[in-house]
């Protein structure tokens, strides 16, 4: 049984049964049933229904956000923009699958030669609580459209979420168990599940410990994966940036979502003559962020998702403390119900500290000292991750060319990191590999395959 707690709270929300392997079984037969069939619909039938799901989501956006907000307690006012987000997800593939997935010609020695993509079958995700709706839509919209089914093991606490998002699925008129939610704790069941031959690839998203737990499960199976991991992601400040215009978006940047975000600005280092200037701003923002329950209009920050987050990030601010972090404001949790802790500024951090070598998933902010442009470069590349990076300045070519040389799947210059469908995502180093979204996305589960066409031979 998977019991849900609000996490402003900690009341009970909802108990789950969980499924046994003679459920989840039988719900692949469905799946790999349905996927079968659907694979040979034509693009315009599965954007319609894909359009149909859009429309859902925009229609009950108010439930879809307030469930999302009880079960991980980001505030209202996000969780709705985060519904709307997948709305223009499953709209864009719906409007864009065809073309993405038209034969390319090659030219060669062949009559003609082209490649045609063809889906791979049913994918099997592993998603976590962090954007409950978003993370699942943004493997199953450009799976879906191109012909793949999809089954989906979430978080355990977001558990009412992916029972909603099938219900979308369905509602919007896709063969029934298309897209299926199966509901179990026992990793033992997840790692069967993915060594089944019924299932064709594998994506995961999540910390590193559950990455190299997936892949070597579909490793052992030759399965392909794509992982989406942590992030520490750099937010470079050179000597020329306007601070008072750069800190809002800083505030933005590592706040949104209460902190929990793989692609939060986490590690924010900033060129010294600008440091002491930067550090006051940045204050003073923090220390006007409403803290509170995730359903009060005012709310900015939210509590965290599970009670063990407070004490894990508690743990990495006060080692770095003890390490010469200077504590700026924050610094602990707030007594009362519900797992909040209080926004956080530490300054003087360096490498070795915590919330520098780990990934903080809270709202904790890190303040680097650079000595120049190459320094910045160094601390921001001086970490096992590689999400995205973001550098701001007044001199675009110069962040383009120092921006250039930071290991991460996305630059931004001068502005905040974000996903959008219409640009890949994804990661290098220990924040996994493959990508998501856009073209590139979809093609990760799609068979490339070679026709080359000749005249029948006179002989050899
Ligand atoms: P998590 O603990 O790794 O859980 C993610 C998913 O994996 C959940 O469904 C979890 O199920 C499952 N899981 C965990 N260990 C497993 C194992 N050994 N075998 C099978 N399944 C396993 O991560 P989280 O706490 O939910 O999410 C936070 C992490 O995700 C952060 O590191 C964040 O950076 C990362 N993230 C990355 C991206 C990206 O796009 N790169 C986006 C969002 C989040 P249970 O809930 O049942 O444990």
């Amino acid at each position: 049984m998977i019991e849900t707690r609000n996490p402003a709270t900690g009341e009970v929300l909802n108990t789950f049964p969980t499924q046994s392997w003679s459920d989840v079984n039988g719900i692949l037969t469905a799946a790999v049933g349905a996927q079968k069939s659907w694979q040979s619909q034509d693009g315009a039938a599965r954007a319609f229904l894909l359009h149909n799901v859009a429309s859902i989501l925009r229609d009950e956006a108010d439930d879809h956000a307030r469930l999302i907000t009880d079960e991980m307690g980001k505030p209202l006012a996000e969780a709705r923009s985060e519904v709307l987000k997948c709305a223009l997800t499953c709209d864009f593939y719906a409007d864009h699958a065809e073309a993405f997935l038209r034969p390319q010609p090659i030219s060669t020695d062949a009559l003609t030669s082209y490649v045609t993509y063809q889906p791979l079958g049913l994918i099997f995700a592993v998603m976590p609580w962090n954007f409950p709706y978003w993370q699942v839509i943004r493997f199953a919209a450009p799976a879906l459209a191109a012909g793949n089914g999809g089954v989906l093991k979430h978080a355990s606490n977001v558990s009412g979420s992916a029972l909603a998002l099938q219900s979308v699925f369905q509602r919007a008129g896709f063969p029934e168990h298309l897209f299926s939610a199966i509901v179990v704790e026992d990793y033992d069941l997840v790692e069967k599940v993915i060594a089944d031959p019924r299932i064709a690839a594998v994506t995961l998203t999540g910390s590193e410990k559950a990455g190299a737990a997936i892949a070597s499960a579909a490793g052992a199976a030759l399965k392909k994966t794509v992982l989406e991991l942590g992030g520490s992601d750099p937010f470079v400040v050179l000597a020329d940036a306007d601070l008072d215009a750069v800190v809002p978006f800083a505030i933005k940047g590592r706040f949104v979502n209460s902190g929990q975000s793989c692609l939060a600005a986490k590690r924010f280092i900033v060129e010294s003559s600008k440091y002491a200037g930067f550090e006051d701003r940045i204050v003073k923002a923090v220390d006007a962020l409403v803290t509170g329950h995730p359903l009060d209009d005012a709310t900015q920050i939210g509590p965290l998702a599970k009670p063990g987050f407070v004490d894990d990030l508690d743990r990495q601010v006060q080692e770095s403390i003890a390490m010469g972090a200077r504590l700026l404001t924050g610094g602990h949790r707030i007594a009362g119900p519900g797992n909040f802790y209080a926004p956080t500024v530490l300054a003087d951090v360096t490498p070795e500290m915590p919330v520098f070598t780990e990934e903080t998933f809270g709202p904790v902010l890190a303040l680097i000292k650079a000595n120049g442009p190459e320094h910045a470069i160094e601390l921001a590349n001086e970490t096992r991750y590689g999400l995205a990076a973001s550098v701001w300045t007044a001199d675009m070519a110069a962040g383009l060319e120092l921006g250039a040389r930071i290991a991460s799947g996305a630059l931004f210059v001068n502005g905040v990191v974000a996903s959008d469908p219409r640009l890949p995502f994804g990661g290098v180093k220990m924040s996994g590999y493959g990508r998501e979204l856009s073209r590139e996305g979809m093609l990760e589960f799609m068979n490339a395959r070679t026709v080359w066409v000749s005249e029948h031979p006179a002989k050899l």
